[in-house]
């Protein structure tokens, strides 16, 4: 038995791209993808594709061609989409610390609106699109000040939050954006965090967005779309899957009678299941108190389980007769923290395959040089055809913006 990711052996995948190797499936992705639009269908939303879970050039072409918009954080990100074929009219700008070259760009872009998170950020964009002529498209992102239960570095909606204005503030912010001259108000936002299981700190934040929807109505600022964020977690380990119809239902149950768009902001939810790396066993080391499998991926490579402590399943791609063990699962990175799995059952010697699973979202785009390790490659899978789609990075690449001066 082997471990095949659509119609293609991994094994194969290895030979032909080398390790570590990013591997995603098309079929997941649009299933992802069909999974919101079906969800939601009654209401008919724009989704627009959170970026920076995964922002490979083919996968944002694949979006766009099923219809996604885009959410981004960074004029990069937008350099990305429209690389992508993306439309910039579907292009929504989030992000607390907008410098003026990116309002510029994305202005001239003509991005749906800006996810404006603070009072100087209205200015900021007052003034630039005063210089160049524009009227800039405005949303506020409002921090609805509910708790996410997720973990503290991806909860974003609590009051002691760097992200998006306070909800006491947001009528008061309304009104002096309403004053600028070069702005517009269309819509309303709010992304309260990642990885969410538990769905009711989404209702419970739409509810409260609501309110504020109809207290805007009352002062005459009417809103074109309103934006519940991102955050609908994935299954990595023992959580349970959330219910998106569930969800889903009770937003349109919500929204029944408005006459404002919904936009969501998903990222994980689209990419995470659908991509995994693969990964070869360099060494098995028999510690005294553990062992440890040394694999050819790293922390640079996959940072969540360093970073957050994340969970992600770990397989062998090939079943052996050999007898399990219990290890951890390390990179070649000088860090401590250099692993992908802990205290792992598996059955693996030195030239196997594993593959680290639910890795489609912030893997590839977290990934760094650190240790001048190149970042690995990355390979879409399409039935039983695979494409390159990133090759892997060169130490002449990594070099190539250094002086060895004096
Ligand atoms: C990161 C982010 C998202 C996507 O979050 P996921 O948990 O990946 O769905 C959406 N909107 C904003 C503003 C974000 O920062």
């Amino acid at each position: 038995m082997t471990l095949h990711c659509e119609q293609i052996p991994y094994s194969r995948l290895a030979e032909e791209f080398g390790t570590p190797l990013y591997v995603y499936s098309q079929a997941a992705l649009t299933n992802a993808f069909g999974a919101y639009t079906e969800a939601f269908s009654a209401l008919e939303p724009l989704v627009c594709y959170a970026v920076k879970a995964n922002g490979n050039l083919s996968i944002l072409k694949h979006f766009a061609s099923l219809g996604s918009g885009f959410d981004i954080v960074s004029g990069g990100e937008l350099a990305r989409v429209l690389a992508a074929g993306g439309d910039a009219g579907k292009t929504i700008f989030s992000g607390v610390g907008k410098s003026e070259a990116e309002i510029e760009f994305a202005l001239n872009a003509g991005v749906l609106c800006f996810n404006v998170e603070s009072l100087p950020e209205l200015d900021r964009i007052q003034a630039v699109a005063g210089r160049i002529g524009k009227t800039a498209p405005v949303s506020l992102r409002i921090n609805p000040d509910v708790d996410a239960k997720t973990h503290p570095y991806i909860s974003t909606g609590l009051k002691a939050n760097k992200f998006g204005i306070a909800y006491t503030d947001a009528l008061a912010a309304y009104r002096y954006a309403a004053g600028l001259s070069r702005l517009k108000i269309v819509g309303i936002d709010c992304h309260i965090g990642s990885q969410l299981t538990d769905l009711s700190p989404l209702t419970e934040a739409c509810e409260r967005i609501l309110l504020l929807v109809d207290r805007l109505a009352e002062e005459g600022i009417g809103l074109e779309h309103i934006d519940l964020g991102g955050g609908i977690g994935i299954v990595y380990h023992n959580e349970s899957a959330p219910d998106l119809n569930a969800y889903a239902r009770s937003v349109a149950r919500m929204m029944a009678g408005r006459g404002q768009k919904l936009v969501l902001e998903p990222g994980r939810s689209l990419v995470g299941n659908a991509g995994t790396l693969l990964t070869r066993v360099e060494f098995v080391k028999q510690g005294e108190e553990k062992n440890f499998v040394i694999v050819d991926a790293a922390m640079n490579d996959l940072m969540r389980p360093a970073l957050y402590n994340a969970y992600h399943r770990i397989e062998a791609v090939e079943l052996r007769n050999i007898k399990p063990f219990t290890a951890d699962v390390v990179g070649p990175v000088c860090e401590t923290g250099d692993f992908l799995g802990q205290q792992r059952e598996l059955a693996c010697e030195a030239g196997d395959l594993l593959v680290v699973a639910n890795a489609g979202a912030y893997g590839s785009s977290m990934a760094s040089n650190y240790n001048t390790r190149n970042r690995a490659a990355e390979v879409l899978v399409n039935g039983g055809e695979a494409r390159l789609i990133r090759r892997r990075e060169t130490w002449e690449q990594q070099m190539a913006n250094e002086t060895a001066c004096l």
